[in-house]
């Protein structure tokens, strides 16, 4: 029998415990880690209030006019996320 004395224990115990949690932290990130899309961020779908036009911008000013009725859009309430518009396509 290996003799331990109680507070060499309580170390051990929270070293042992302390790298199971840190090794499984490190392996959910790793697991969690998507690859980042790199989009620039002065492209973005645009849609117009007025007559329903899509279209993409890549100005990036705030306001823009919409190509086909020339109506004044402000980018931050027009624009539609990427994922709307591909579910809108099916
Ligand atoms: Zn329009």
């Amino acid at each position: 029998m290996i003799s331990v004395s109680l507070s060499t224990l309580v170390i051990i115990y929270i070293i042992g415990l302390g790298g199971t949690i840190l090794l499984f932290w490190f392996l959910l990130e790793k697991l969690l880690d998507t690859p980042k899309t790199s989009v620039a961020p002065s492209r973005a779908l645009l849609r117009c209030n007025i007559c329903l036009h899509t279209f993409v911008d890549n100005t990036g000013v705030r306001y823009i006019r919409c190509p086909v009725c020339s109506t004044l859009l402000d980018r931050q309430k027009n624009h539609i996320p990427a994922d709307a518009a591909e579910r809108q396509d099916e």
